[in-house]
């Protein structure tokens, strides 16, 4: 991330690598002038070597001399440097990019690779922190020491640390075979674009599509060898020329259902069946997690979230299907019925080949409201100043932007002024109203260039420990400044990326606990995307909008009606991807916590299609279980725990719900929310801090009452 000047600052500065580490995280203000892909690594050796003399000192840590400071938090801050770098080195690599950082981060995986696989003094390391968890001193500690004391434990159980050596030897071969077929499962779904096609040679096959379409198709069966200028074919596949238009276009049912069994290939068919390795991921993953001590590999990662259990879990997605249902099922018939009449005959089931067809024809469907009309209303700089005077007032704050500057390697920063790593870059400080106290600094990295990552995100850059600011970053690609002479106005989807990532801002920012392992990213994974929806719903308030929405030529607010047409499309649509979120979570649940009663030995569509029964749509034909083609559960971060997305939506609903009772600029709502929830940060569960806000446990009423469940 971090700003450094860009690329052609990397040579100019082939200079000898800085003795005072500019990756640690020792100043408050990164000096991003000084970060070079050379520095980095030479501060990654630096980082790695620091943490193995702090690991060599903690394993010397005896009984009698144990101590909260020189066990659970020199643990933590044995490796704080490195991980420091890390995230400096990702922010770079998103921002800035280009191949030096790509370069630079390949080294820093193989350095720390090297470091972790001899990782020093780790077993009598977890014989010291094993001791002290149990010590007497514990007891007389504070309650967020405790806590955090409490979870390292967790963490470092859910890692295998402390397994007797026959079971570690089993958990790395789990963890590399895990790795391997996640790696054949992403390169099948990556393959299968260049496996199925469809080579048409009849236009009156194709009837109904867009002239662009058969264009494109028509081009890309030339470049593929097949038809000529004089006698044209056109090509078909999930890659150039997409078989899903089809679905939606061609009025010739052969052509729909060969384009629905091809798109529906990707992780099913020929060599590139992803069944056998979803199979055996999840007979690896049981096995992880009994040798571990849980019961499932659904219970193994609940151990750490909010859920507690994979039991609970289940049973919250299970209660949320319930109480959808009579909606879902009234929304099959209506939409039965509408297929019907694009069929022309009484439909009780729908090939999936049909059903975009026959929707597109059918002008009942869409309706929505074109959020579009509001985009003349939304200027850029008061929106942003907008939503600081709504964050000022509710959280009781002081938003001011501060001079941010761009160097080159060995120039001074003004005083006052903050290093930035991008031109583009603006930074704002955020004050504590009542006392004045720097919380900490906000960059904003807004508009798209080249080099960028093309994603919105809010990441913390560096949390002050006692007493110093946080230091925090949204880069986002809204939409951009037209150039001289033109309004700058932003769309709702932008709107809503600013609001979301800012309700992750003042998390970071705003999250005050003694100790910097509970910062706000601290928090259990299935909490921390609540702050960000939360805020979310100000998008959508007419009383939000009244306050920055004003016409770029007229100067006129948001008319009333507009804002209420705005705010009654926001759940209007039909039911369909609630249910699809749940049916997923469901799903992943189900595999990763029964997998023997309900997976083992089976086949995976079956299984799949039995155990959502109930939530699927009446096809007349079986289709294929969905994570054959999911990463999200199969091979990143959400297996097991799809559900939290749905989770953070049940808590920022719920905790809404206060907001609108007590009025949505209420500032002492916002104090009781700051006070209960964003100043505690990860200091202690965030089911507690969810109970102080609210004063009773998490309800899903709210979320079902948005959706007209
Ligand atoms: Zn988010």
């Amino acid at each position: 991330m971090l700003c450094m000047l860009p690329l052609v600052a990397a040579e100019e500065a082939q200079t000898q690598p800085q003795q005072n580490h500019p990756f640690f995280r020792t100043d408050a203000q990164p000096r991003w002038s000084q970060m070079t892909p050379q520095q980095l690594l030479a501060d990654v050796d630096a980082a790695c070597e620091q943490a193995k003399a702090r690991f060599a000192a903690l394993a010397a840590v005896t009984p009698e001399n144990a101590t909260f400071r020189n066990t659970f938090l020199a643990y933590y801050e044995a490796e704080e440097n490195l991980q420091q770098a890390q995230t400096y080195l990702y922010h770079l690599l998103h921002t800035v990019g280009g191949e030096q950082w790509l370069k630079a981060q390949e080294a820093v995986i193989a350095k720390t690779a090297e470091y972790e696989s001899a990782r020093p003094h780790a077993e009598r390391v977890w014989q010291v922190l094993q001791a002290a968890a149990s010590a007497p001193w514990v007891s007389s500690l504070s309650e967020a020491e405790q806590y955090f004391i409490a979870r390292t434990m967790t963490r470092l159980r859910a890692s295998g640390t402390g397994l007797p050596p026959d079971k570690q030897a089993r958990k790395s071969a789990i963890d590399s075979e895990i790795k391997q077929l996640s790696m054949q499962y992403v390169a099948n779904l990556a393959n299968a674009n260049g496996v199925w096609q469809l080579v048409i040679t009849e236009p009156e096959q194709l009837a109904g599509m867009p002239e662009d379409w058969m264009n494109t198709a028509r081009q890309a069966a030339l470049e593929a060898g097949f038809g000529s200028e004089d006698k044209p074919a056109w090509l078909i596949n999930l890659s150039n020329s997409p078989a899903r238009p089809v679905l939606t276009h061609c009025t010739v049912e052969k052509t729909r259902k060969q384009c629905w069994y091809g798109a529906n290939s990707i992780g099913t068919a020929y060599a590139l069946d992803n069944e056998p390795i979803i199979l055996r991921i999840l007979e690896l993953r049981q096995e992880l997690a009994e040798l571990l001590g849980y019961a499932s590999f659904a219970d193994m990662q609940a151990a750490q979230l909010m859920m507690g259990s994979g039991e609970n879990a289940l049973a919250f997605v299970d209660e949320l299907l319930e109480k959808s249902r009579p909606a879902y099922e009234a929304w099959v018939a209506t939409e039965l019925e509408r297929l019907s009449v694009g069929a022309g005959r009484k439909l009780t089931s729908v090939n999936p080949w049909d059903e975009a067809f026959f929707s597109a024809k059918n002008p009942a469907a869409g309706g929505g409201f074109d959020a579009g009309k509001i985009t003349p209303y939304l200027q850029a700089e008061k929106v942003l100043r907008g939503m600081f005077d709504i964050w000022e007032h509710m959280y009781s704050l002081r938003i001011a932007e501060v001079p941010a500057v761009c160097l080159k390697p060995g120039e001074q920063c003004p005083q006052g002024a903050r290093e930035v790593w991008h031109p583009a870059v603006r930074v704002f400080a955020v004050y504590d109203a009542a006392d004045g106290t720097h919380l900490g600094d906000c960059c904003l990295d807004l508009y798209p260039r080249p080099g960028k990552r093309d994603m919105g995100w809010c990441m913390p850059l560096r949390f002050g420990g006692e007493g110093e600011a946080h230091l925090a970053a949204i880069v986002a690609n809204l939409t951009p400044p037209p150039g001289p002479g033109k309004p700058h106005l932003y769309s709702h989807g932008d709107l809503y990326v600013l609001f979301h990532e800012f309700g992750h801002m003042m998390h970071m920012l705003l999250g005050h606990s003694a100790l910097r392992g509970q910062s706000a990213m601290d928090a259990e994974r299935d909490f921390v995307e609540m702050p960000s929806q939360l805020q979310e719903n100000w998008i959508w308030q007419p009383e939000a909008l009244a306050t920055f929405a004003f016409h770029h030529e007229t100067g006129e607010p948001l008319p009333k009606e507009l804002a209420e047409q705005l705010a009654a499309s926001r759940f209007a649509g039909p039911i369909t991807f609630h249910m699809s979120m749940l049916c997923a979570a469901k799903l992943d649940l189900e595999m990763h916590h029964h997998y023997r009663e309900k997976f083992h030995g089976r086949s995976l569509d079956a299984a799949s299609a039995q155990l959502l029964a109930p939530w699927q749509f009446p096809y007349s034909v079986p289709t294929p279980c969905e994570m054959r083609n999911f990463i999200y559960c199969m091979t990143e971060g959400y297996s097991a725990s799809f559900y939290t997305y749905k989770w953070s939506e049940v808590l920022a609903a719920d905790a809404f719900s206060r907001f609108e009772r007590e009025g949505i600029l209420n500032a002492a709502t916002g104090a009781a929310y700051r006070k209960a929830i964003l100043n505690p940060a990860a200091s202690r569960p965030m089911s507690d801090s969810f109970r102080a806000f609210m004063g009773r446990n998490p309800s899903p009423a709210a979320l079902l009452k948005q959706y007209g469940l």
